[in-house]
């Protein structure tokens, strides 16, 4: 009997109807593949299995990992990785398996440890089109929260940028052995076809969204004034024209807005 271990972020979903729900919730594909990370002891692994696509697996313990290649040792469609994820060249592990361009659909319930790192890494993958995840509650409206409410911050807009978020529904600890101490919320994310700005300023529109959001309680203008000399003059400007309060907090806007600010606050630094 595997005994769950914490520092892996281990709760497994016992639960069928929870299982089916995430499962039915997962795009079918006609080309594609599909990529789990800690597929555990199989619970969403032995439903994606069944689909007649390629399934890239990685799961960290040793243990676990064992049983799934016994269990999985017949299915020619399933590949499983021993090892961290976060560690691994994924795009060079999907091309091994001769699916390089295929748009890859992500399924996981999540460790709740490394929930944001996984997300990013996720999102830069060349081909990747959706994720259907687990992540605790609070984190699910954090990413698909509106301007102008208190989960709209940072991570809302550097997520939203790259994927349209939808909170599909929430999972109380119960479904799970161990059950985690809170609920948790199964969401998918739909990469958008374009992006708003050039990737080459993508790193720095990153920089300057975390400035935006600084101190939660200060105004736009107060949280970059430390920044640059002309917050105060660019940032009343924009207001103006765009019928916007001046006293506008980061968390009061909207990611285009956002991004056509930072535009204009780049093209001064870098003109
Ligand atoms: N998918 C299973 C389920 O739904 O029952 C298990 C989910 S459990 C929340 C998270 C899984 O991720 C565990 O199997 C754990 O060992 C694995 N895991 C944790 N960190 C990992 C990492 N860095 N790379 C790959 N797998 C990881």
């Amino acid at each position: 009997m595997h005994k769950a271990q914490k520092k892996w972020g281990q709760n497994f979903l016992h639960d069928a109807s929870i299982i089916q729900a995430i499962i039915d919730a997962v795009p079918t594909i006609d080309s594609g593949l599909y990529l789990e990370i800690g597929p555990g002891k199989g619970a969403l692994t032995n439903l994606l299995a069944e689909r007649d696509a390629p399934l890239l697996a990685y799961e960290i313990d040793p243990a676990l990992f064992r049983s799934l290649d016994a269990q999985f040792k017949n299915h020619d469609t399933v590949h499983l990785t021993q090892g961290d994820f976060l560690s691994r060249d994924v795009d060079a592990d999907i091309e091994a398996i001769g699916a390089s361009n295929a748009p890859v659909h992500v399924v996981a319930n999540l460790p709740y440890y490394i929930t944001t790192p996984i997300i990013r890494r996720c999102l830069a993958l060349t081909h990747i089109q959706t994720l259907t995840i687990m992540v605790q509650d609070e984190v699910a409206k954090r990413l698909a929260a509106v301007p102008g409410t208190k989960d709209y911050g940072a991570l809302t807009v550097l997520t939203q940028y790259y994927a349209t978020i939808d909170y599909l529904f929430t999972v109380p600890p119960h479904v799970f052995n161990p059950a985690p101490k809170v609920n948790s919320a199964v969401i998918q994310l739909t990469i958008k076809e374009e992006r708003l700005l050039d990737s080459s300023l993508e790193e720095r529109f990153e920089a300057f969204i975390h400035q935006c959001f600084g101190q939660k309680r200060k105004t736009l203008v107060n949280n970059l004034l430390p920044y640059y000399d002309q917050a105060k003059p660019l940032l009343v400007a924009y207001f103006l024209e765009n019928d916007l309060n001046p006293q506008s907090r980061a968390e009061a806007l909207h990611l285009n807005h956002l991004i056509k600010i930072f535009q204009k606050f780049d093209s001064l630094e870098h003109a």
